[in-house]
């Protein structure tokens, strides 16, 4: 189905921006921007995904799921 053109609505001149193609997504430990697509679904680049894992300083950065 290809009935897009109907329901898009026009632009506000003044607001209209391009769509950007992915949000920047960061390395969670050096915080550097990821391009690869494995680095970014991990939120881990490779550099840093063959580190040993720091003991000291470990972060849970998660949010608990609902229903749980
Ligand atoms: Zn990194």
């Amino acid at each position: 189905m290809s009935d897009q053109r109907g329901s898009t609505e026009p632009p506000i001149p003044g607001t209209a921006v391009e769509r950007r193609p992915a949000p920047v997504v960061r390395c969670r430990r050096c915080h550097r921007p990821l391009h690869s697509p494995e680095s970014r679904w991990e939120k881990l680049g490779r550099h840093c995904a063959d580190a040993p894992e720091p003991v000291r300083v470990y972060v849970i950065d998660q949010d608990p799921l609902p229903g749980t």
